[in-house]
């Protein structure tokens, strides 16, 4: 990623050299597959592109999408990516969904759209803040969409963290505060659970409810600004599963698989909540051995082409959460998944965080259209 606030900070801290992104935004290979299926189509079309997506051709493609679709992609987006950081900021108030039915947008992009409210923001795009998802749209395309930093982003902390112990702060772990003090109008610190602390100066990063109407407690604070705490609602969420693979099943970094049908709003949620099972989910994979050759154990002989998922773990062959994920029985074709599935099926298979939906054929779970009849008239 172009531009990441980490290395402003490694600067700052005088660490610049211990900066070590994996991965650039001008990476001259494939980094992302991109999959989709448009409502019409019986099959999923695939494309792999580079990281930085400024370039629409690879979307195009993948949609075929008319002359017409382009155009009107164009003109959307460049207004998306050309928009001001303080324009952008007035859109606190408006959803994603507003702001795309206002305009003229073409059925692919609308639904990448929904797609990328669930992927990128863990929100329905008829709940986000039309800020939100522009201001990522915009990095995305600008910047380059994932950052990965040697060692993973634990190794940044790690480093900030021994860094503000070198400058003669004291780091306390593990101490549950129970209060944030304020007296006279101003903070005094904390009290957890391993002393009480004053400072001039307290940063929560417990989240703005927990820390506004329990750490500190609503009666410091105006009515209205209460009151707007009170209706946040929080973000949704989704779940992620970390298998460990003896060979390579994806020969790019980031995976994505999506339809018109498989992203959440909330009417789609609704029916979910209600026991209407999707025919789709979406996926997310990510093989992070593909920039970083220290995120796996070493390869098992054999596995090669330095783009396998994960080596085998060196202690035990599969956790229990791979474990299980790899009996689940795909509810398209009744096969028990195995050790020895294609990387297409493989790929496939996932749990989805709002269905108990298992898979591992995509072309046939396309097919099955039971639920994408009945919400055909939730989306455009
Ligand atoms: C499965 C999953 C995958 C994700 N993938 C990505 C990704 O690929 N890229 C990305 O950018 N983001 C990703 N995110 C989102 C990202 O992890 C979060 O946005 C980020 O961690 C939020 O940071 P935070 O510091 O605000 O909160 P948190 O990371 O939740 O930190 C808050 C901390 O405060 C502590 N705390 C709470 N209350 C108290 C208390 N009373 N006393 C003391 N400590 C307290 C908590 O224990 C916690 O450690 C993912 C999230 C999930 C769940």
């Amino acid at each position: 990623m172009r531009g990441s606030a980490f290395e402003e900070v490694f600067e700052e801290l005088g660490v610049y050299d211990e900066f070590e992104p994996t991965l650039e935004p001008d990476d001259p290979r494939d980094i992302v597959t991109l999959s989709y299926r448009r409502r019409e189509w019986d099959e999923y079309k695939t494309v792999t592109q580079k990281q930085a997506m400024a370039d629409p051709t690879p979307f195009f493609r993948l949609w075929e999408a008319t002359e017409e679709e382009q155009e009107k992609t164009i003109a959307v987006m460049t207004e998306l990516v050309t928009m001001e950081d303080d324009d952008i900021a007035k859109l606190d108030n408006i959803t994603m969904k507003e702001w795309l039915e206002a305009r003229d947008v073409p059925a692919p992009l609308y639904n990448y759209m929904g797609f990328q409210a669930n992927a990128s923001l863990a929100e329905p795009l008829d709940l986000v803040a039309a800020s939100e998802q522009i201001l990522i749209m915009k990095q995305f395309m600008l910047q380059g969409g994932g950052g990965q930093y040697k060692g993973g982003f634990g190794q940044l902390t790690t480093i900030m963290a021994r860094e503000f112990e070198r400058n003669g702060g004291t780091l306390i772990t593990g101490a549950r505060v129970e209060r944030i003090v304020v007296e006279d109008g101003a903070v005094k610190g904390v009290e957890s659970a391993k002393g009480n602390f004053t400072a001039p100066v307290v940063v929560s990063s417990a989240g703005i409810q927990p820390t506004v109407l329990k750490l500190v407690g609503e009666k410091y604070f105006d009515e209205s600004y209460v009151n707007y705490v009170k209706a946040l609602v929080p973000g949704w969420s989704f779940t992620s599963v970390r298998y460990f693979l003896n060979k390579p099943v994806m020969d790019t970094a980031i995976y994505v698989v999506w339809s018109d049908d498989s992203w959440l709003d909330t009417e789609r949620f609704r029916k979910q909540k209600e026991g209407e099972e999707p025919d789709e989910v979406i996926l997310f994979m990510c093989n992070h051995s593909f920039y970083d050759d220290n995120a796996a154990p070493p390869r098992q002989a054999g596995a090669g082409l330095g783009n396998g998922l994960l080596a085998e773990p060196p202690t035990r062959r599969r956790s229990r959460a791979s474990g299980a994920a790899w009996t689940a029985r795909c509810r398209s074709c009744s096969r028990r998944s195995g050790r020895r599935r294609s990387a297409r099926s493989t790929t496939a298979l996932a749990t989805s965080p709002t269905s108990r939906a298992t898979r591992c054929c995509p072309a046939r779970v396309a097919s099955a259209s039971v639920w994408r009849r009945s919400s055909a008239s939730a989306v455009r």
